[in-house]
């Protein structure tokens, strides 16, 4: 079957290649499904990796087949598999599990192993391929309804689990009452916490560089949200939000949130991963003093766990009914053909680009 891999460590290796077709009996015990996608989403991740910065090939493979946010149909399962049926549309996880106490109960997402496996990332191959043999319990079952912008859960997933993270840790406050929330970027992931922010009842405003109107300031405002391009109001001029959620992928403008956005008792969600050898300068005394005196938090995330893609399920079917077509309008650039990968990979970065997908079949 054809699928589209890269050579981790060189850049723009991307290519298409031909590999065995998965059997649902590579999983023993009858417990494999054998999936066949249908879309594949890209990200920055996926440019990173195809950049050489970034990716691991599993062991005793020289290639990494790519792809990690996923939407696929069940075409087949193993003999004692019962949790899922033939025809049924799933996204699957990105993380496997490995050996910590995290892993085992199933939050690999939190895991403390050095080597982590991701598919289409570290370690394990990923699903920009015609199928996949998984695990049940690597599987999330999609309703009907929302197969057309399933595509996107796997990017959800991520932003449900920093912000269901964000509250657990506010527990702390007993009474925490969050009113005004921050987003720092108007990319994917900056519109999908948006738009589960929003669905929480928050009041939201979304800084980003581009001066409005474009389609991201209109996709915001749609969501009876604030856009504010930080080039015409600078965010040293902005102060007490109760939640920020950080998604630019430029990791000084942390620093920037810390000093200024983050009110008392507040919570800064730190979700970029950046790459790079970037270094700055900080004023570290005020940043220290205010968050101290100020009782304020700041956590980071990566990956996220069954949960939080159930999660993302709720609020992506809550948002089709409050703003119907609000989430299509992300979808902005199919690609159809595997064959027709790289056009994908160019779209990564290109400022009318929110979501690039490549359409495998169905
Ligand atoms: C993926 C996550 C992954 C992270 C780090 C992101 O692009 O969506 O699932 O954990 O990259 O590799
Ligand atoms: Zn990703």
């Amino acid at each position: 079957m054809k699928a589209v891999a890269v050579l981790p460590g060189s850049p723009d290796s991307a290519h298409l290649t031909d590999i065995a077709k998965p059997d649902v009996r590579d999983i023993p015990d009858g417990r494999g499904v054998l999936v066949r996608v249908l879309r594949v989403g890209l990200d920055g991740t996926d440019r990173e990796i195809n950049a050489g910065e970034y990716g691991t090939a599993p062991a005793g493979d020289e290639f990494l087949v790519l792809g990690h946010e996923s939407l696929g149909v069940v075409d087949e399962i193993g003999t004692h598999v019962t949790e899922l049926a033939v025809g049924d549309h799933v996204v699957a996880r990105v993380r496997r599990a490995g050996t910590s106490i995290y892993d085992l109960v199933d939050t690999p997402d939190m895991t403390t192993d050095g080597e982590y496996l991701e598919h289409g990332v570290s370690r394990v191959h990923g699903f920009l391929a015609e199928y996949y043999v998984e695990e049940p319990r690597y599987l999330i079952r999609v309703p009907d309804a929302l197969a057309d912008i399933a595509v996107l859960l796997e990017p959800t997933s991520i932003v449900e689990k920093g912000i269901i993270q964000a509250y657990e840790i506010q527990r702390r406050l007993k009474v925490w009452q969050p009113r005004r929330a921050a987003v720092l970027g108007a990319g994917t992931i900056g519109l999908l916490a948006t738009m589960i922010l929003r669905s929480r009842g928050l009041e939201v405003t979304v800084f980003g560089l581009v001066e409005p109107p474009y389609l991201n300031s209109d996709l915001v405002e749609a969501l009876d949200a604030r856009y504010v391009s930080t080039t015409q109001s600078p965010l040293s001029t902005h102060s007490g939000f109760d939640l920020v959620f950080e998604a630019t992928g430029y990791s000084p403008i942390v620093f920037d949130a810390m000093c200024y956005l983050v009110a008392k008792n507040g919570v800064l969600i730190l979700a970029s991963v950046t790459g790079g050898m970037r270094r700055s300068e900080v004023p570290s005394d005020a940043i220290n003093l205010d968050f101290v005196l100020g009782n304020k938090v700041m956590f980071g995330t990566v990956n996220a766990n069954r949960e939080h893609f159930e999660a993302g399920l709720r609020d992506l079917a809550v948002v089709q009914t409050q703003y119907p077509g609000w989430v299509s309008r992300l979808l902005t650039h199919p690609v159809h053909g595997l064959d027709r990968f790289a056009e994908a990979l160019a779209n990564l970065g290109q400022p009318s680009v929110i979501k690039t997908y490549v359409e495998i079949s169905g």
